[in-house]
């Protein structure tokens, strides 16, 4: 027995034939969901790969294309009468701040390595970090971490 649906995600009709098992998307969505489940675990596995640094190169691997410059820029907000807690000063240390200073760099850094393996690229050489101080606005600072290197391709 066939059956006219309509797919969940693109909203057009088609056949289902009994005994398929219900799929709930079209043919078409159905493929363009696999290639993107593998263009997703590609880019993952090439995440857990790439590295940075801070040196222009590598001892033990050449640069075989340099691929140009990639940067980011993640702006935050830390709260200042709640957030600057005296009581999680740590011999002069805000916690609270350092981790988010620390997560925003992470993040940047993040930021960066994924622009370099849209480049095509698998790794960021000459990796600078800056930090700013926006300015301060109804009890919140806003801070400034930055990321710039040069995205490249390392042969093996
Ligand atoms: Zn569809």
């Amino acid at each position: 027995m066939n059956w006219v649906v309509s797919c969940t995600l693109c909203g057009s009709s088609y056949v289902y034939e009994s005994g398929q098992g219900l799929p709930d998307m079209c043919a078409v969505c159905y493929e363009k969901g696999k290639k993107e489940v593998k263009k997703f675990l590609e880019k993952e596995k090439k995440r857990k790969e790439i590295v940075s640094i801070s040196i222009p190169g590598f001892a033990n691997r050449k640069i075989l294309r340099t691929l140009g410059i990639v940067s980011h820029e993640h702006i935050f907000g830390v709260g200042l009468v709640k957030e600057l807690d005296l009581a999680k000063f740590n011999g002069g240390i805000a916690i609270s701040w350092a981790e988010k200073v620390h997560s925003g760099r992470d993040l940047a850094i993040k930021s960066i390595e994924d622009e370099a393996i849209e480049l095509g690229g698998n790794a960021v050489v000459g990796v600078e970090i800056v930090y700013k101080v926006l300015g301060a606005h109804n009890d919140m600072v806003m801070l400034l971490v930055g990321a710039t290197g040069t995205a490249v391709m390392l042969g093996d």
